[in-house]
């Protein structure tokens, strides 16, 4: 049975994205369409939507669920991150909204059979873009020590990187590392009981680094911030939904930078004073769910939302 996933703050991501009905629009991680399927009711005839994702299977879904919005909605199998191309590839210079909602789906973790989950028994691949990409299999088996331990850390400030590094390696030596339990059981071995996190198994923080750095997620996202401020007209939003801190800091970071004039465009003006604010961020802090969405919905306990505007 193919899971359906859950929309996080799908009304927070409709009051802040969409500015006028007739606008272009993008999702930039249309997933199985929980999001789209929204957008595309709000938007009038002459709106546009235009979805991207790298999973082929999710673009799959996504297609079905979004076909009644005929040509208003375009699905594309890219990555946000080379959405300049693709906006270009098809006669656009400048949309009304970005929205990337970043992380795993719910369909990825339960239906893909990819191995994104520790609560299953899966192979160890965790590629988001089957066409591309070292799995996670891979990585656990041919990284060295040194190199599992910093990804534990810069990924997912584990705190018992080095432990679980040299327990991959110790278990590898007799035999490879190739399915979701077996790392799950090794880690849970690795880390002493009275140290077990209470309210999340002891593999979640592995399994989130692993995923980022399969899938080149914080470079991705990174690299895609440097090119928002162009793809927007002005008065156009940004709005992302990020579920982890190094994911928020990315954003919350880009944003300041936009603020201060820092980003774009690259030659700053001579003055100071003369540096033009190109995105502003227009609420100070993040948003978070609130507590009934919470409830219904426990993917959406760490999300945080931030939006900014083109001006
Ligand atoms: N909003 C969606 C769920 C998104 S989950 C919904 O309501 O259904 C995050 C999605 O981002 C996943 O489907 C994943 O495949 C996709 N993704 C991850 N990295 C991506 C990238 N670089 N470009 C496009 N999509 C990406």
């Amino acid at each position: 049975m193919v899971v359906a996933h859950q929309p996080v703050m799908v009304d927070e991501v409709i009051r802040y994205l969409i500015t006028t009905p007739d606008g272009i629009y993008v999702d930039g991680t249309v997933g199985t369409g929980g999001h789209s399927l929204e957008i595309g009711k709000r938007i009038a005839p002459k709106g546009e939507l235009i979805c991207l994702d790298v999973d082929r299977s999710s673009i799959r879904l996504a297609g079905k669920r979004l076909s009644a919005f005929g040509d208003k909605v375009k699905i594309i199998k890219e990555s946000y991150l080379d959405l300049d191309e693709v906006l270009k590839g098809i006669g656009i210079d400048e949309v009304n909204g970005i929205l990337l909602d970043l992380g795993v789906s719910s369909y990825q973790l339960e239906s893909s059979g990819r191995g994104f989950s520790f609560l299953k028994d899966e192979p160890l691949d965790m590629r988001m873009d089957q066409d591309r990409n070292i799995t996670a299999r891979e990585l656990v088996n041919n990284s060295s020590m040194e190199s599992l331990q910093g990804l534990l850390w810069n990924y997912a400030e584990e705190r018992w990187a080095k432990l679980i590094a040299r327990a991959i390696v110790e278990e590898r030596r007799t035999e490879p590392i190739t399915s979701t339990r077996q790392l799950a059981l090794l880690i849970e071995t690795a880390i002493p009981a009275k140290y077990h996190p209470r309210k999340r198994h002891p593999a979640t923080k592995t399994f989130q680094a692993l995923r980022i750095a399969v899938n080149s997620e914080l470079q991705d996202l990174a690299d895609f911030l440097e090119k928002v401020p162009q793809l927007l007209v002005r008065g156009g939003r940004l709005v992302v939904i990020s579920y982890h801190s190094l994911e928020d800091r990315l954003v919350k970071q880009a944003v300041h930078r936009w603020e201060r004039g820092e980003m774009y465009p690259r030659k700053l003006p001579v003055f100071p004073e003369a540096r033009p604010l190109l995105m502003k961020a227009l609420r100070k802090t993040g948003l978070r769910p609130c507590q009934d969405e919470v409830d219904l919905n426990p993917r959406s306990r760490s999300a945080m939302m931030r939006v900014a505007e083109r001006i």
